[in-house]
């Protein structure tokens, strides 16, 4: 950092979690960042993660007000509650939601506001993911529905929502790709007798199990031959390294909605 620069604060909602951990060991080794409050159930796990108070999302107000970025990687509930109790906090404020599982409900709280401060959502802060949707859509584009498109995920056993945020980011990125709406053609796992494949559905499967980081795998099924895409995230830190990318970009812009594909220029 520049003499004299100063640093860029952040308030971090879900600081206790796994996600919100290891974002807390970052923030304080990279040059730049000041982590100034955690908000998350208290008392949890105490403040053993570097923040010096830990805050609910009703009381954490003074510590917004002191704060450049809010990055949440919580539970819908918690961003809620935050968004709507401290949206005077956090007016002006740039706001990274990694959290998944938002819901059209989530989703209104963040459009409401975004007309207030800076808000990135992403169902995954990886780059390496944000190419794989590129891919995706320019692969959707070509075949179109002479092949089959599933998308398999798997996740470590805690994970509360199925399919993961970022399968449904894929299943859009094919829908696009495709010139479709994904409610329109999609199908979540099969059981029973669900008969012939319909031609268009978009798949989706949930592996759950142990330690899993993330694994996400776009299959294009054709009658001659198979195109298959994927990424393995092999380090919770990736996601952590992504969105404090974010939170430096974000921090300054005007009020609205940004994605990671404004962050790492992709068009
Ligand atoms: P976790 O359960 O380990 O941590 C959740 C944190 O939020 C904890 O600090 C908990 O105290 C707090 N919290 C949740 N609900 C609360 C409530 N109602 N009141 C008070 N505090 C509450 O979860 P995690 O594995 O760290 O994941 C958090 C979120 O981030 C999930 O939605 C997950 O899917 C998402 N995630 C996103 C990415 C990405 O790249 N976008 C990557 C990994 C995880």
């Amino acid at each position: 950092m520049p003499p004299g620069a100063e640093p860029l604060r952040i308030v971090l909602s879900g600081a206790t979690g796994r996600m919100g951990t290891v974002l807390a060991e970052l923030i304080h080794q990279e040059d730049g960042l000041e982590l100034v409050a955690g908000i998350g159930r208290v008392p949890e796990r105490g403040c053993d993660v570097g923040c010096p108070v830990v805050e609910t999302p009703e009381t954490a107000g003074s510590w917004i007000r002191q704060a450049d970025v809010v990055v949440d990687f919580s539970s819908p509930e918690l961003l809620a509650r935050l968004v709507e109790g401290q949206g005077a906090e956090l007016a002006g404020k740039a706001l990274v939601v990694g959290t998944t599982g938002l819901g059209g409900e989530g989703e209104r709280v963040l459009a409401h506001a975004a007309q207030r401060s800076p808000v990135l959502l992403a169902a995954n802060f990886s780059v390496g993911v944000n190419l794989l949707l590129a891919l995706a859509e320019r692969a959707a584009a070509v075949l179109g529905d002479d092949v089959d498109a599933e998308v398999v995920e798997a996740h470590h056993r805690r994970k509360a929502d199925a399919p993961s945020g970022t399968a449904l980011a894929l299943g859009e990125a094919l829908a696009r790709g495709r010139g479709v709406s994904l409610a329109d053609v999609r199908v979540d796992g099969r059981s029973g007798h669900p008969g012939a494949r319909p031609r268009g559905e978009i798949g989706f499967h949930a592996v759950r199990g142990g330690d899993i980081v993330g694994e996400h795998r776009v299959m294009l099924v054709g009658d001659r031959e198979r195109i298959e895409l994927g990424h393995v995230a092999q380090d919770r830190a990736l996601f952590a390294e992504g969105a404090l990318r974010a939170a430096r970009w974000l921090a300054g812009k005007p009020a609205g909605r940004y994605t990671m594909r404004d962050v790492l220029g992709l068009g």
